[in-house]
């Protein structure tokens, strides 16, 4: 039987300094050496297993590194201090000055802003087109393009990408396919589509409790020690480096994620399935209206579901607002950014997690006012949970009190 992310995972097993059941937190900034020639190599990057100094590497960041790269299925992996830190990190070791990018339209708004506006200063530029549409990207692409960047399931209107299609296309234009796999962790495995380099925010599922920010870069041996360079490293020298104590307590949060996706995914479709039935325009890839749906089943994991986003369009943002106040109100999610916690989070991304992006074109990417962004939480008893907010849709009027309850 082959071996799946999880077990790979599961398999992997570092005691602590004294045999302790988890690995030993390395407490330290820097590293004392025998000899000032090992410490003279290892600064040339010549010995393995020696520790320099923190920004460069930590033990405890190579094991929470190593647990990724097993997750994702890649030779190995680079923790950071955040998302934004891994994805800007990446972009400027693959790009140089006058340089071009071609982007899914639909991604986080600090990567859109980060392409769209701060990559000017360096002259590279961006085109952002349907992801859905090899054909699209192909177009796009230039004599320049050095990258070629999407989301795994796009925040936030959850548009699938089809990775093998466009990773076949990347790879017969020797380009790389950059994917930011933060909203579908163990359920889609882009390295295994052909996928080049997979980031995450480790912030949101992986994490899971919503108490720090981390990021991680999972890819091949040669391109995350390119990324530690001490005289060329992105990584290394932008000096975005996660904290050992964070590392730490990641890597413990991690080994629930099979269990918290899957009832992340549950939880997410019965809402989705019953809100459709009750007439909101809803978008989850788990339901069949979605135009992503037969392409995620090609491509997902069955296991862990079509995951915890949902999005349902309320008709105006001031109903989106009020609606976010009431449930908050009766305690059924709090009106927060970010995702992957154990309760539910909502917010309106047209004025919040994708606010960078202009007016005129979150309209032509079909991201209306009245958007809410669902981050599903773990709710026991998620019927409960639905009867609860129906409610609060009635009581907004947003749906009809004949609405017939399941
Ligand atoms: N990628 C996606 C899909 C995100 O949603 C976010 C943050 O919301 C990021 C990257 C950035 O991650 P971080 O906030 O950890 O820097």
């Amino acid at each position: 039987m082959s071996k799946t992310a999880t077990d790979n995972i599961q398999d992997l097993h570092n005691f602590g300094e004294f045999g302790g059941v988890n690995p030993s937190i390395s407490d330290s900034s820097t590293y004392t050496f025998l000899s000032a020639k090992t410490m003279f190599d290892t600064f040339e990057g010549n010995t393995e297993g020696c520790y320099l100094y923190s920004r460069h590497s930590s033990p405890s960041n190579l094991y929470l590194g190593e647990a990724l790269a097993a997750l994702e299925g890649t030779e190995t992996a680079n923790v950071t201090a955040s998302g934004m830190g891994a994805i800007t990190a990446v972009i400027l070791q693959l790009c140089n000055a006058g340089d071009h990018i071609v982007s899914s339209r639909t991604i986080y708004g600090g990567t859109y802003a980060f392409m769209k506006n701060f990559l000017k200063k360096f002259d590279i530029h961006t085109s952002f087109v349907d992801i859905t549409s090899p054909d699209a990207v192909e177009k796009a692409i230039t004599a320049n393009t050095k990258m070629i960047y999407c989301e795994s399931v796009s925040n936030p209107l959850l548009e699938v990408a089809d990775i093998r299609a466009i990773s076949k296309l990347a790879k017969k234009k020797n380009i790389p396919l950059v994917v930011d796999n933060t909203f579908s962790p163990l359920s889609i495995a882009p390295a295994k589509l052909g996928a080049d380099v997979v980031i995450h925010s480790l912030t949101k599922f992986i994490n899971g409790t919503s108490d720090c920010v981390a990021g991680v870069v999972c890819g091949t041996k040669d391109f995350c020690l390119a990324l530690k360079d001490v005289n060329n490293g992105a990584g290394m020298l932008l000096g975005s480096t996660l904290d050992s104590l964070r590392a730490a307590s990641i890597l413990k949060n991690m080994r629930t994620l099979h269990i918290r996706m899957k009832k992340h995914s549950e939880n997410a479709l019965y809402l989705a399935k019953n809100f459709e039935k009750d007439g909101l325009r809803v978008v989850y890839p788990g339901l069949p209206s979605h135009p992503g749906h037969s392409l995620m089943k090609k491509q997902f994991s069955s296991e862990f579901g079509y995951g915890g986003i949902l999005t349902i369009d309320v008709g105006s943002l001031e109903r989106a607002n009020k609606l976010m106040e009431l449930m908050q109100k009766k305690n059924l999610g709090y009106l927060a950014v970010s995702l992957g916690f154990y309760k539910t989070l909502f917010s309106a991304p047209g004025t919040s997690t994708s606010s960078e992006i202009p007016e005129e074109e979150q309209k032509s990417m079909g991201l209306t006012d009245g958007l809410i962004r669902f981050s599903i939480g773990l709710d026991n008893d998620i019927h409960r949970t639905y009867s609860m907010m129906k409610a609060c849709m009635i009581q907004l009027g947003i749906l009809s009190a004949d609405t017939v309850s399941v």
